[in-house]
């Protein structure tokens, strides 16, 4: 079966190419995915925006309010690093929409990825670190509200720690939050998750997947998950600008590999989610993106 993939033009919002935020990733990624042949139109599917009754089951209703209303405080503003206009504040609705929608295909055929999302920054309160709704976080919850899923895993391996993520779903006892990230990576003071583990600076492959190797069986056991949500961010990546770990591509194919597998095996949901890269070479960025897809499609 081909791999289930959630896409919209407009989670490209049409930076300038030399923002800090290398916005062109996203049709870039889609691109790389056609090349790989891994985009099979019928397995194509597009979100609506979110509606403010589903972000705010995450977030502060005021916040919510604000984004959609185009009117977030310039301090606000200046934590998520971006202003937030009318075609960013699309972006934030509909890349969140996409990742509950991934989260719903990935309950019906097993796994499915959204070609956005992983924004484990933005906290219940504001978002922060490039990111205005924390999409996991919602789509764990809008799962969670209706039944369709009584337990949560989030396995976050980007290289920056997953603060608010593990902020929103702190209080949330059939939510676990997993982050493996570098010790020394934003975001400074950190929020503590379900299990953190964090990691000294060019940890590189094979400590790497050791550690996380060891992890995941101790996480399956601990019950059984309906749904595991997995952040393949690639600023673990040598070549990536904010990163520190020094994987190789090899290293991050093997890692997606680990993860997708081991759920998998045990018949337990995946949902991707692309998380950072921040690269300046944009079209390299992407084809690092597109190892996630390339892996998953192997268990579609
Ligand atoms: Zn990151």
């Amino acid at each position: 079966m081909p791999l289930q993939i959630v896409h919209h033009p407009d989670y490209d919002a049409g930076f300038a190419v030399n923002h800090r935020f290398p916005m062109s990733k996203y049709p870039l990624l889609m691109e790389a995915l056609r090349v790989r042949g891994l985009a099979e139109p019928s397995a194509l599917s597009m979100p609506e925006p979110a509606p403010a009754a589903l972000l705010k089951l995450a977030h502060a209703a005021d916040y919510v309010d604000q984004v959609i209303a185009c009117q977030v405080p310039e301090k606000i503003e200046r934590e998520i690093g971006f202003r937030v206009g009318p075609r960013v504040s699309l972006r934030a609705q509909l890349a969140t929409a996409g990742t509950v929608l991934a989260a719903r295909l990935a309950l019906k055929h097993g796994i499915a990825c959204n070609a956005a999302g992983g924004s484990h920054h933005a906290r219940r309160a504001q978002g922060a670190g490039f990111c205005t709704f924390n999409d996991v976080a919602v789509a764990a919850l809008a799962l969670l509200s209706e039944g369709a899923v009584e337990n949560v895993l989030v396995v976050d391996l980007d290289v920056h720690q997953g603060d608010g993520t593990a902020d929103i779903l702190k209080d949330e006892p059939r939510a676990f939050t997993f982050s493996m990230h570098g010790e020394r990576n934003y975001p400074v003071r950190k929020i503590t998750s379900g299990l953190d583990v964090a990691l000294p600076d060019g940890t590189g492959d094979a400590v790497y997947l050791e550690r996380l190797g060891a992890i995941l069986p101790e996480l399956s056991g601990q019950r059984r998950w309906d749904i595991a949500f997995y952040n393949a961010g690639v600023d673990v990546h040598a070549e990536d600008r904010l990163g520190r770990l020094a994987l190789t591509d090899a290293g991050v194919r093997a890692r997606d590999d680990l993860v997708i597998g081991h759920f998998r095996s045990q018949g337990v949901p995946l949902c991707g989610v692309i998380g950072g890269g921040y690269s300046t070479d944009v079209p390299a960025l992407a084809a690092r993106h597109a190892i996630l897809f390339e892996m998953a499609s192997r268990y579609a």
